[in-house]
């Protein structure tokens, strides 16, 4: 197996693939304008397994393409779309994020949560804005710092692991100058780390391994992942994801 079949492997039982939450994704959507509008066109991008995209086709008249470069999250997101009835407004798309097959100017919105980063911030924003309609809205979560200053071990970490991770003022800064008008920004709290992301997946890691013969591979995964986990229970204080939603301009 390779390092990808494991991730996919680990991460596609979990209810989500990143930190978030249903309320924090309902929070998202009010900030958005969005709710009450009709016919609406739909990307989610980067959408896992489909936490977000089952908030969003149940909120809003829309139908929605969920995006993914792995069929084997999508294949979950199309059984649960099935599950609770909303296989109408769901459509699965294997896809890179880099090369989308939308039109340009054909969508309401665009919505990635946890995923913006496999781009970087800036890229993605630019990237994405011709899709949208004019006052088409983007709506991303970003790694976000939440103060000025921090411990040294964590810093470098991130700016080892994704440089671009900065404070919520440079990234609407970095959203203005992509030509978007910013229409709000919360963080994460804490529960959309533990409780909906790490938990689960800790719990599922002796079942991984044992899937996998405690293979040299299987245990390095597990290993880093416990090291992210250790560092955000130890600094969640100072670094969230930030959820930014903006107007195309
Ligand atoms: N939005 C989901 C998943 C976040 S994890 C949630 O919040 O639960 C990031 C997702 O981006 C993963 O599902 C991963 O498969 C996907 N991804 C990574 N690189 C990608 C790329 N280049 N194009 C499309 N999707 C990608």
């Amino acid at each position: 197996m390779d390092d990808f079949s494991l991730l996919i492997d680990l991460h596609h039982r979990q209810p989500r693939q990143g930190p978030g939450g249903d309320r924090e994704t309902a929070l998202a959507l009010a900030l958005s304008g969005l709710k009450g509008r009709t016919g609406l066109k739909i990307a989610d991008i980067g959408c896992g397994t489909g936490a977000a995209t089952l908030v969003l086709a149940t909120a809003l008249d829309a139908t929605i393409t969920a995006v993914d470069l792995f069929p084997a999250f999508l294949g979950t997101l199309d059984a649960r779309a099935g599950e609770v009835g909303l296989s109408d407004k769901i459509q699965t798309l294997s896809a890179s994020m880099e090369a989308l097959p939308f039109e340009e100017g054909s969508l309401d919105a665009i919505w990635s949560e946890g995923a913006i980063y496999n781009l970087g911030f800036a890229k993605g924003a630019a990237l994405w804005r011709p899709l949208l309609k004019s006052g088409g809205v983007l709506a991303v979560s970003e790694l976000t710092w939440l103060t000025k200053d921090r411990p040294d071990e964590l810093t470098e970490h991130w700016h080892k692991v994704y440089p671009e991770v900065d404070t919520a003022s440079a990234k609407l800064h970095v959203l203005e100058a992509a030509g978007y008008e910013p229409l709000g920004y919360f963080p994460l709290p804490e529960r959309c780390w533990l409780e909906n992301y790490y938990d689960p997946i800790e719990a599922g890691f002796e079942a991984f391994l044992a899937r996998h013969h405690h293979s040299d591979a299987a245990r390095a995964l597990v290993d880093a992942e416990q090291r992210e986990i250790s560092l955000y229970r130890r600094y969640s204080d100072y670094v969230s994801y930030g959820f930014y939603i903006a107007r195309r301009l």
